[in-house]
């Protein structure tokens, strides 16, 4: 059910240029140009380069052209070509990382936004740019108690990786209460880093700079080691992209769990606690990189199904064909680059589609969707209201 797609074949050391000689290379040159992934691209139409013409740049040795037109900023790191490739080719976590770190070198200085994101990550461990020692800060107003890995002195059965924005973004706290009061009410062991933590590093990776997300891996990895603890889970579902596709890489042994999936393995304990109805239609956004990157399509919906009130309806594009919020792959600090570009953002067209629905919610798993959908409400027009909320945030308001 999740966790499909298989191990990363390239090692830490592949480049553009070597590219060819590895198995995900070699898979490459199968490419049969049929066109599914520059047509099922978001953004497909806007760039110079789709993928299925980097591909043919790379096989005919034409890899210049490419990296100087910018086509590649364009890409949000959705997973939707590579989900669709007939021939099972790694376009989203392979081959356009590798090439979208040759555009950042050559189309220096990046958008302004963009910029700054990745330098907070590197000088703070955080994209917003806050102090880390406020990381744990939220912790006070959890409403329950939060060990810290470092106080507690002991192993736990769940380390808890809480993530940037759902520790710094107020909205995003929302998502670690309501995590913090459903773990408590489960009974689960666990603990978190505190300010030991700093971002997974994902959109590091899928933004071009795989030596920012080398030094975050290195940094949470020595972290990691100093504890003891049987699984990970986060809420983040680009950590939990990162922690189980490429984190073995520099030695992670433990599984790791997106929230979703943690609690859905424990419904049946958990159903019984929620007893307070919240009468209300939801809808439900396929995170990215939870859907498309790893299978895990069912967790969230049957989470949402267990609320006693809740009725489940679905957007036109759901699962594989979900549409984009438009925040992976560095998108998240490139609404005004795109705006100037005159490109829509994608978290409008996608709160269209959950408006047509009719529904009251518009669950997400994914804290960048807090965000980018709420924003997006707030100029596409609508006359019935729909409000944003984690799945983690209905289950603990049932509980009551
Ligand atoms: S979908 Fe796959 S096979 Fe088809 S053009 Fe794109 S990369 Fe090539
Ligand atoms: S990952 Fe998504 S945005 Fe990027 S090229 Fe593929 S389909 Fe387009």
């Amino acid at each position: 059910m999740v966790a499909t797609r298989e191990p990363a074949v390239v090692d830490r050391t592949t480049t553009l240029e070597t590219l060819l000689q590895t198995p995900a290379g070699k898979r490459m040159m199968t490419c049969i140009q049929c066109g599914t992934c520059g047509g099922t691209c978001p953004y497909g139409d806007t760039m110079d380069f789709s993928p299925r013409l980097v591909i043919n740049m790379l096989r005919g040795g034409f890899m210049d052209e490419v990296i100087k037109s910018e086509s590649l900023l364009q890409c949000v790191a959705c997973y939707a070509c590579m989900a669709k490739c007939p021939r099972g080719i790694r376009l989203t976590d392979v081959l356009l990382p590798l090439v979208k770190e040759q555009v950042l070198v050559t189309h220096t200085p990046m958008p302004a936004e963009f910029q700054k994101s990745l330098e907070n990550m590197n000088r703070y461990g955080n994209p917003m740019g806050e102090s880390p020692r406020k990381r744990a800060a939220w912790t006070a107003t959890a409403g329950v108690k939060i060990p810290i890995m470092a106080e507690l002195k002991r192993e736990v059965d769940v380390l808890w990786f809480v993530e940037c924005y759902t520790s710094f973004y107020a909205r995003g706290q929302d998502n670690s209460r309501a995590t913090a009061r459903l773990f408590n009410a489960l009974g689960v062991d666990f603990a978190i880093l505190g300010n030991e933590e700093k971002c997974a590093g994902e959109c590091g990776q899928l933004t071009w700079e795989s030596g920012l997300f080398e030094s975050l891996a290195e940094y949470n990895m020595k972290v990691f080691n100093k504890y003891k603890f049987r699984r990970l889970v986060t809420g983040d579902a680009h950590a939990y992209n990162a922690f189980h596709f490429r984190y073995p890489m520099f030695g992670l042994t433990q599984p790791a769990e997106h929230t979703t999936q943690f609690l859905a393995r424990h419904l049946d304990r958990l159903k019984p606690m929620l007893k307070k109805p919240l009468d209300l239609t939801v809808t439900y956004h396929d995170a990215c990189c939870l859907g498309r990157a790893t299978g895990s399509y069912d967790e969230g919906r049957a989470l949402l199904q267990a609320i006693p009130g809740v009725k489940l309806v679905e957007m036109v594009h759901n699962r594989v064909n979900s549409l984009c919020c438009g925040g992976g792959g560095g998108g998240m600090w490139l609404d005004t680059y795109y705006k100037q570009k005159g490109m829509d953002r994608l978290s409008d067209r996608r709160v269209k589609e959950a408006i047509a629905t009719g529904a009251d919610v518009l669950a997400v798993a994914c804290p960048y969707e807090i965000s980018r959908f709420e924003d997006a409400l707030k100029v596409v027009p609508h006359t019935k209201p729909i409000v944003v909320r984690d799945v983690v945030e209905l289950l603990a308001e049932s509980l009551a």
